[in-house]
């Protein structure tokens, strides 16, 4: 199964115009499939003071940063039993499928060129295939670099710290 995009997501959430109505309400409502859905926020307060809001699962009521559509349904990612990667040391949410999906790319290429198999153009092309996908590796973290600064401006916001 590919990698599945969050139907919604707190961050997104607290992007949106609608933010200082959730945050009073702590509902919002999602159209699911063309039906709307209503999806409960909770608090919980931060440990730097303050609360933090958290999606509610519709299903088994835990905090959530974000949650998916599976067979018109909305539910946590535990709740729809979504996969996860055979490598839980990579997959353990550190990093993202992208990037543990090219990590995965890049030890099968060295394992290729490990074997005495691949003729001088095939290993020329395996390590060129190999130094591409390096180089994207590098792309993808430096991007979720810039989403983690996001993540702590709104968990700043949230707590009403105000960034330098
Ligand atoms: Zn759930």
């Amino acid at each position: 199964m590919s990698t599945l995009h969050p139907a919604i997501t707190i961050t997104d959430l607290a992007k949106s115009s609608a933010w200082p109505a959730i945050k009073k309400e702590r509902v919002v409502t999602v159209a699911i499939d063309g039906k709307n859905t209503r999806v409960e926020l909770a608090t919980c307060p931060s440990p730097v003071g303050g609360d933090l809001l958290y999606l509610l699962c519709r299903k088994c009521h835990h905090r959530r940063r974000e949650l998916f559509v599976v067979d018109g349904e909305l539910a946590c990612k535990k709740c729809h039993g979504l996969p996860l990667h055979p490598d839980h040391q990579l997959s353990s949410g550190r990093f993202s499928q992208k990037v543990v999906r090219k990590v995965w790319q890049v030890r099968r290429l060295e394992a290729r060129l490990a074997k005495p198999g691949p003729d001088k153009n095939t290993r020329r092309r395996l390590r060129r295939r190999r130094r591409r996908l390096l180089d994207k590796l590098k792309q993808e973290l430096a991007r979720q670099r810039h989403e983690a600064r996001d993540d702590l401006s709104l968990l700043l916001g949230q707590v009403g710290i105000q960034e330098l």
